[in-house]
């Protein structure tokens, strides 16, 4: 694609990368069949195509308008189309770049403003945000019913980490850094203690670091960048003594906080002080069906067989880190039999605070992902992401769960 960007916006590291990233666009609408958003709203600026001609029209100095901005909010950051298209085209990359710069140019309505600088407030601090489910949780009777059932239900169990002042010299060899995650870790501590189980059956010790916390995700699809950097540090400072204690891989059971912590390396690639820490987080970062996968022989499965599941692969599992088939692999060999899922490569609508921001669109592809879920009439949902989990849990009376608990309920008893 032919491209020029506008003088007052040269210059730039990021906007040379916007610039490749442009010209990388042969402009063929491969990607515009597999958009969830195009589907649905049949308008091809609601579409990759569509919308990374907004950004080349915008950075080449055309002015911005609300519209742009409306038509690139309603975009999930799925990753569909940088599966689908040919000529590797890093979609979200530019859509990161170009909504950061039209916002400057096309302030939000501060109602938009507030809601948007409320989710930063609390989702990325699990006590803040304990404390407003709960909260939500009293207010439940008096709420209208389509608001009261988006309210998640507080778990009884206790969040699972590593206990405050475990040091690298005391870690027990081998061992795993694992990410407790903000909302997962308040709302299902029980996937963390699966991958717990499971690796402790493995002889591997999992350490989790108190000082690590929100991956930045959130933060950075809310074009809130400083913030995220800052958490993004925040982490590599906390894994860091492990990592040169020997720990072999971080595991992260949330998808999209996997997909975050995977691309560590780009997002702070000029910072002098942590690039090289960051590509080297980036390097170890893994989903935990990639590392089970090469211990597979040792996983102690009872090789019994269960009901049939529908498993959905979270978009930032399929598409972001191009995991494809291993969770799969996993559950098949723990004796899940596994139902047909049309459209799998399909967002569930969830897409980190998009159901918030978006509901109506959101709970049109929730409907969607539901009806092709229950097609093979399974007996229960797995998935990979916290997100995606409760998303569908709020459309469907079938159990949806993690699949990390689902093989850990897959291995022989303990022998005592
Ligand atoms: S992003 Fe890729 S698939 Fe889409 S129009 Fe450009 S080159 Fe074609
Ligand atoms: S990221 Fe998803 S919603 Fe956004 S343009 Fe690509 S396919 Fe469409």
């Amino acid at each position: 694609m032919q491209t020029r960007i506008a003088p007052r916006f040269e210059n730039t590291t990021e906007m040379a990368e916007a610039d490749a990233i442009l010209r990388s666009c042969v402009h063929c609408g491969f990607c515009t069949a597999t958009c969830p958003t195009y589907q649905i709203l049949g308008d091809e600026l609601d579409g990759p195509r569509g919308r990374i001609y907004l950004i080349k029209e915008f950075l080449g100095g055309a002015p911005a308008s609300r519209a742009s901005l409306k038509h690139l909010d309603r975009c999930l950051t799925c990753r569909a189309c940088e599966s689908t298209c040919p000529s590797g085209v890093r979609y979200a990359r530019l859509a990161e770049i170009g909504r950061a710069q039209l916002e400057k140019d096309i302030p939000r309505p501060a109602l938009e403003q507030l809601q948007r600088s409320v989710l930063r407030a609390v989702i990325p601090h699990p006590e803040r945000f304990r404390l407003a489910l709960q909260l939500g949780n009293l207010c439940k009777p008096f709420l209208p019913e389509a608001l009261a059932r988006k309210v998640p239900e507080l778990p009884r169990m206790t969040p699972v980490s590593a206990p405050a002042g475990v040091s690298a010299v005391s870690v027990r060899q081998p061992s795993v850094l694992a990410l407790a995650g903000c909302v997962q870790s308040v709302l299902t501590p029980q996937t963390g203690a699966a991958l717990e189980q499971i690796l402790d059956r493995l002889g591997y010790a999992m350490i989790t670091p108190p000082e690590a916390g929100c991956c930045g995700a959130l933060s950075l699809h809310l074009n809130a960048r400083a913030e995220a950097h800052d958490y993004m540090r925040r982490n590599i400072d906390a894994w860091w003594p492990y990592i040169a204690a020997g720990a072999e891989a971080i595991l992260v059971s949330a998808s999209g906080c996997g997909s975050m912590v995977k691309e560590y390396g780009e997002a702070l690639q000029d910072d002098p002080d942590y690039a090289e820490k960051a590509r080297q987080v980036a390097a170890l970062a893994r989903d935990p069906s990639e590392w089970l996968l090469e211990h597979l022989e040792q996983l102690p499965l009872d090789h019994q067989e269960r009901g049939p599941l529908a498993f959905h692969s979270p978009c930032s599992l399929q598409h972001a880190q191009r995991v494809l088939g291993q969770v799969e692999k996993l559950l098949q060999r723990a004796g899940y039999a596994l139902t047909a899922v049309a459209d799998a490569h399909l967002c569930c609508g969830s897409a980190g605070t998009y159901s918030i921001l978006q509901p109506e669109l959101s709970r049109q592809l929730r409907q969607q992902k539901i009806d092709a879920l229950q097609q093979g009439q399974p007996c229960s949902i797995a998935t990979a992401n916290i997100g995606c989990q409760l998303h569908l849990q709020g459309g469907t009376d079938l159990p949806v769960r993690h699949w990390l608990e689902l093989l850990a309920e897959a291995m022989q008893p303990e022998k005592s």
